[in-house]
């Protein structure tokens, strides 16, 4: 048997915590798609749980590229939070996101 954890008390994920630090983020629709700075000053951002670095592909080769963002929707408007994949897949049912990528499709 490998090495596993045997405590089973409920500690809270730490990643949970950081998505539930963000006031407006419970029941938000993101949209996946390849990461684009919010700003023009910035060159990457974050996953909001991980804190994964996700990056356009020149300024940073070995982050993510790809991950869900917020909508116009959003409090803070489109693109101001980025969750990774795996984060979104773990994170959506217990946070109430809403995956609006194919929507957004034209
Ligand atoms: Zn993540």
């Amino acid at each position: 048997m490998p090495k596993q954890q045997t405590d089973a008390s409920p500690a809270k994920d730490w990643r949970l915590e950081q998505l539930e630090a963000y006031p407006h983020l419970r029941g938000v629709a993101f949209v996946r798609k390849p990461y684009r700075a919010y700003s023009p000053r910035w060159d990457h951002d974050h996953c909001a749980a991980c804190w994964a670095k996700l990056a356009t592909w020149d300024f940073i080769p070995d982050a993510l590229h790809e991950g869900y963002a917020t909508t116009r929707d959003y409090v803070k408007g489109a693109d101001y939070i980025w969750v990774c994949v795996p984060c979104f897949d773990e994170f959506r049912e217990i946070m109430s996101w809403e995956d609006v990528t194919l929507r957004s499709v034209k």
